[in-house]
């Protein structure tokens, strides 16, 4: 007799294992299927976020920050180093045991809640069957009340510059070198190109990263881009706007890159090209033909506001369905199919999702851009602060940047808030937690922040909305 679960969660990223976790608290039975294969051969649960994406990046950012700073910022401070030397085969050890003791924890997340961790391929079939293969060959048909597919992504590959992952390689290859290329090309300036630029420039290549678009960071506001432009510049990346890369080809001394720009063609030579161009929906032999799921035309598996398909009882999650690409979406994508299965009514704000880019400074906003306002035709007013005026920043060195805050000229209901600074990605969290419970700058305005802290930043901007900023001459 096949067995039968209430609940077949297929992928344990960051969306499929939440989902699985909130499913099984409310006492469903539950699986979540998983292939997932690291480079050394090993499965684990967690997906790209812990094995490829946000933790070992985020691991790589902070040791490469600290090396940077001791060696540019130390003397500031008064403290007199020697020779300061990197050993990446020590830093690359750190990730990799990061990464190790996070999956590690999800496999102990899924028993914790008692739910069955298949490591293996699912698909899905008719009538909610799932075919489940495990890594050692054995097919197995499971019965599904509930299905939610999180199968989530995959680097987006171009034929002009394909992945050998020796010289041209993706951005999982790239958290993973164990030398620093001498001079490394990226291509695509968007939060995931620049994050790796920002490693490796930091630890000592020659960084360019070709970007096709002729504006920066487009989707993020303009006073913001702007700045981090300019401090990545001051940093030594070299981000080339306006040019198309049009052809690679590995060569003897390394990769030979063409790429398009206002001038004609151009070319550089680098030692490892890292293809960043954005990620696809990976739905490769997810389900049968006969099952009836369908895909937009980029590849999204197509689900309504509350990630329901066209298929009774399945729901579909994460990076393969429309909307950011981000784990904390997925994540709340999760918790809401889940609480949907459990009866429970339940929904995702997309309107209120953060994002972040953890360079330095860290740019992180939520809500709208001052030009998407704008286009709205919606009367609004703008106020800011610069990290200058902030004790804490100076206090840290870090004094790069500003907080932008719009409100609604109506009843100053809070629209975006725009950051680029220290700590941009906690910072933010305040403004989130305002604009989902409509707070208005006035609400702000009148919550007291610790002093010194960054956070002040915040209110000093709400104050400057209505232009009764306190620490800095108001416009
Ligand atoms: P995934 O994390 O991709 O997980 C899907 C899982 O499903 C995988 O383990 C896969 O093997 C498995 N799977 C797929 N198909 C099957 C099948 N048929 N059978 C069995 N298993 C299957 N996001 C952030 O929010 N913050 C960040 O800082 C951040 N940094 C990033 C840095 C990098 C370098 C990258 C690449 C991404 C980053 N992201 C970040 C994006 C984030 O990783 C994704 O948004 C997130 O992982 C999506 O979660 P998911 O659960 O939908 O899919
Ligand atoms: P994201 O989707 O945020 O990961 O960003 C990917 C970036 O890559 C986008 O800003 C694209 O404009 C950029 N891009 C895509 N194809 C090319 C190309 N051939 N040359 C240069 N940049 C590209």
């Amino acid at each position: 007799m096949s067995r039968s679960f209430d609940v077949v969660v297929i992928g344990a990223g960051p969306a499929g294992y939440i989902a699985a976790i909130r499913a099984a608290q409310y006492g469903k039975k539950v699986a979540c299927i998983d292939e997932w294969k690291n480079r050394d051969g090993g499965n684990a649960f967690g997906g790209t976020c812990l094995n490829a994406g946000c933790i070992p990046s985020k691991a790589l950012l902070e040791s490469s920050e600290l090396f940077y700073r001791t060696k540019h910022e130390f003397k500031k401070h008064g403290i007199k180093t020697g020779k300061i030397e990197l050993d990446l085969a020590t830093m690359q050890k750190r990730r990799a045991s990061i990464v190790r003791q996070f999956t590690g924890g999800i496999a102990g997340l899924l028993k914790a809640n008692k739910i069955e961790g298949l490591v293996g391929h699912g698909r899905l079939l008719a009538k909610n069957n799932i075919e489940f293969t495990s890594i050692s060959g054995d097919v197995e048909i499971i019965e599904a009340m509930n299905v939610i597919l999180a199968p989530g992504s995959t680097p987006i590959e171009i034929p002009i510059a394909n992945f050998d992952h020796k010289n041209i390689v993706d951005s999982w290859d790239a958290l993973e070198f164990d030398h620093v290329p001498e001079r490394l090309g990226v291509v695509g300036a968007g939060v995931i190109g620049l994050e790796i630029g920002s490693i490796w420039s930091r630890l000592g290549s020659e960084v360019t990263i070709l970007e096709a678009m002729d504006d920066f960071l487009f989707m993020a506001d303009q006073d913001i881009t702007r700045i981090a432009a300019n401090d990545f510049k001051k940093q030594g990346l070299d981000i080339r706007l306006g040019a198309n890369v049009t052809e690679a080809e590995v060569s003897k001394n390394g990769v030979e890159v063409s790429y398009g720009d206002k001038d004609g063609i151009q070319s550089i030579e680098v030692d490892k090209l890292v293809v960043a161009v954005g990620r696809r929906p990976y739905t490769d032999n997810l389900f049968s033909n006969d099952v009836g799921i369908q895909l937009d035309e980029r590849g999204f598996i197509i689900v309504d506001d509350e990630c329901r398909t066209c298929i009774k009882n399945v729901y579909a999650i994460g990076d393969c369905v429309r909307g950011p690409m981000l784990a904390h979406k997925g994540s709340e994508e999760g918790v809401m199919a889940a609480d949907l299965i459990a009866g429970q009514a339940a929904e995702v704000n997309y309107d209120i999702i953060p994002s972040v880019i953890y360079t330095s400074p860290e740019i992180a906003w939520v809500g709208k851009t001052e030009a998407e306002v704008k286009a709205l035709g919606q009367p609004y007013k703008v106020g800011s602060f610069p990290f200058a005026a902030s004790g804490r920043a100076k206090a840290m060195e870090q004094t790069s940047g500003m907080t932008k805050i719009i409100s609604s000229k109506y009843d100053d209901e809070i629209l975006g808030v725009h950051i680029v600074g220290p700590m941009a990605g906690e910072l933010i969290a305040e403004a989130v937690l305002a604009m989902e419970f409509s707070a208005s700058t006035e609400d702000i305005q009148r919550t007291i922040h610790a002093h010194p802290s960054l956070a002040e930043a915040i209110h000093e901007a709400s104050l400057s909305v209505d232009n009764r900023a306190l620490n800095f001459p108001n416009k």
